[in-house]
Order: structure tokens, then C-alpha cells, then sequence
């Protein structure tokens, strides 16, 4: 259920609330809007019903939240969640641009990409250390050794450390070093995992599962959100289909339906997305079109010779004529890229 506080509701009325709902053996999770305060309760609400909240003071009305997600929802809160990561701005207008490569190969590698992809424009770098293959025979990544040369790029170009965890025992180590906690397409569904980083509070970019519905992905992200940690984005990567001309299917329809029924903002993957570099630009392009907060695109400097993910990677050359492209579209628009 939702308690919307009056306006003029006092900071000791809203204690007074959230203490009354954990009372109740229920979760609050207090949301700060522009025009209101509400209190979203999570919990089994059973019971609830006929507690009185609603005769507490400062309480205007007790609504039940209708989507099977809640906090996530755009019942509990109607302007959209901004994400911030130092320079990475998601949501809100802003459309952020995460760009690195798919795996973390050496120092140079690293830090060359980060520079170039930095000066065309991007504001986070993406770049795995731990990576999950579909071989055990493939590269794993270089692991902590692949966080510190993440950590020397930022040092020497001020962008937000975007990178994967895979485990719920890595999560500590991997948040020494990330400024934003990626949980991979394969991961989804780790509950233990969701509920590591929803403990956290580093921003957490949750790709969509290759078979889960979108309403899936929302509650995955509600794992997240329920266990306090709100800078939720929301990353569609494509999808398993009968269709095999692309490594996955990406559909864009997912954009605007998912930000009319959360707040969290909406990234997509045109490089997992497609399967091939030359379809990344054209994707990216609509997916700025079609009203995405933030891109995440895999950029290396040799992309014949990158560990993993070289056919759906884009050169430094063609990274900035997709960012060229996409500055326009975004002005055509009305947002604003970076
Ligand atoms: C990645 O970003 O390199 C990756 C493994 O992505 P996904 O989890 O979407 O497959
Ligand atoms: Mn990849």
C-alpha cells in the first residue's frame, strides 16, 4: 500500500508513520517527490487493512499500489529516478553513454579506451573484470587485477566505473572498485545476488534476463529497491527469439513501456543487443529515439582483437560517428546526450 502524507505533514509525523508500519512487521520505504511525501509498505500486508494508518497524523490517504512491483512503480513515485555516478547522469532528460570494452584486457587497453571514448563524449566506462561465459573454456577475466587497472582509468579520466559482479561473495570486493554494480542478463534471477547489491548502496545497472518477461525484470529490480537501495537502472540487452539473424532480438518497445510504469530510468545495450558492430549505431540511435535514459556500448581500440564480444564491438572511429548521430537525435527529441 501507498501513504500519502499531507503537504504540510511535519518530519515527526512521518517518523511516527514509518515507526508504526515496522510495528506492523512491514517494510517502509520513504519517497521524496517534489509535490508529496509517501510511504510505500512492503511486507504481507494482511492485517494491515484495518490498523488505522490512515487516522494517523499527517496522513492524507492509504491507497493499495495495483502493479505486482512496488516500489518500482510510477504509483509510489511519479517524476523519474535521476541516477548519478560522478560525471554519469541517467534519467531525467540526460541520456548517459557507458562505453568500454566487453572485457578488461590490460592497462592500455583500459586506459586508451577510456580517454577516447571520454573525449567523443561518453560519461561512464564499461569494461568487465569478472566476466560470465557461456564456455568454461573461454577468457574469465583478469578479476581484481582487471578492477585496479579499472580504477587507474578512472583515475586518469574522471569516468564512472561501470562493471559486473557475479556472485553475491564478490560484491564487496567488486564495490571497492566500481562506482556502478552491473548485474549481467545471466544473473537476473539471482536472488541472493539482488539482495547483495540491494544492500549496497552503489548504483546498480540490472540487465534484462535473455528470457524473462519485462514485468520479471521489474520485480528483479524490486529485490534491489526493497532492500534500500533505490539508484536502480534498468538495462534492456535483447532477448532470446526464433530470429537468428541478430545474437539476440532487440525490442524498443520495451523503452517507453517500461517509463510509463517506473521511475527508474531505461538503458539499452545496442552491442549484446544486435551482435554486430555495424547495427550498433543504427540501434543506438533509436533507442535515443525512442525516449532511452542511458547506452551502454562495447568500444575497443582494436576490435579484431578484443578478449570477447569483438563482432558486436565498435572501433574509437566509429563510436564517435554513432555519438555524432545520436547527439542529433537526442536534440530532435528534446534531451540531451552525456
Ligand atoms: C556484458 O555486458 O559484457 C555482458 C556479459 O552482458 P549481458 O549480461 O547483457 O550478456
Ligand atoms: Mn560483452
Amino acid at each position: 500500500m501507498i501513504i500519502v502524507m499531507e503537504a504540510g505533514a511535519s518530519p515527526a509525523a512521518l517518523d511516527h508513520v514509518v515507526r508504526h508500519v515496522e510495528r506492523l512487521g512491514l517494510r517502509p520505504h520513504v519517497i521524496v517527490g517534489t509535490e508529496r511525501t509517501v510511504v510505500a509498505v512492503v511486507g504481507d500486508e494482511r492485517g494491515a487493512a484495518s490498523s488505522g494508518l490512515e487516522t494517523l497524523p499527517g496522513v492524507a490517504s492509504v491507497l493499495p499500489i495495483l502493479a505486482p512491483y512496488k516500489v518500482a512503480s510510477r504509483e509510489v513515485r511519479a517524476e523519474p529516478t535521476v541516477v548519478q555516478a560522478r560525471s554519469l547522469v541517467v534519467g531525467g532528460g540526460r541520456v548517459g553513454v557507458i562505453a568500454g570494452p566487453c572485457s578488461v584486457e590490460s592497462r592500455d587497453q583500459i586506459v586508451e579506451t577510456a580517454r577516447a571514448v571520454r573525449d567523443a563524449g561518453a560519461t561512464g566506462l564499461r569494461g568487465g573484470a569478472f566476466k560470465p561465459r557461456t564456455s568454461p573454456y573461454s577468457f574469465q577475466g583478469l578479476k581484481e587485477r582487471g578492477l585496479e587497472l579499472l580504477a587507474e582509468a578512472r583515475e586518469a579520466t574522471g569516468l564512472a566505473i561501470v562493471t559486473e559482479v557475479v556472485a553475491p561473495e564478490d560484491v564487496a570486493l567488486v564495490g571497492r572498485y566500481a562506482d556502478v554494480l552491473q548485474v549481467g542478463a545471466r544473473n537476473m534471477q539471482n536472488y541472493r545476488l539482488l539482495e547483495a547489491v540491494g544492500r549496497t548502496r552503489l548504483p546498480v545497472l540490472l540487465k534484462r534476463g535473455p528470457a524473462a518477461t519485462v514485468e520479471e525484470l521489474l520485480l528483479a529490480a524490486e529485490y534491489i529497491l526493497d532492500g534500500g537501495n533505490h539508484a536502480v537502472m534498468l538495462c534492456e540487452r535483447g532477448i532470446r527469439t526464433f530470429e537468428s539473424h541478430t545474437r539476440f532480438t532487440l525490442p524498443l518497445a520495451t523503452v517507453p513501456w517500461l517509463q510509463a510504469r517506473t521511475h527508474l530510468p531505461v538503458v539499452v545495450d545496442p552491442s549484446h543487443g544486435t551482435g554486430h558492430a555495424a547495427l550498433v549505431e543504427p540501434m543506438a540511435a533509436a533507442s535515443v529515439a525512442a525516449g532511452a535514459d542511458g547506452l551502454i556500448v562495447e568500444v575497443h581500440p582494436d576490435p579484431a582483437k578484443a578478449a570477447s564480444d569483438g563482432a558486436q564491438t565498435l572501433d574509437v572511429a566509429g563510436f564517435r560517428r554513432m555519438m555524432e548521430v545520436c547527439r542529433r537525435v537526442a536534440a530532435a527529441v528534446g534531451r540531451e546526450i552525456g
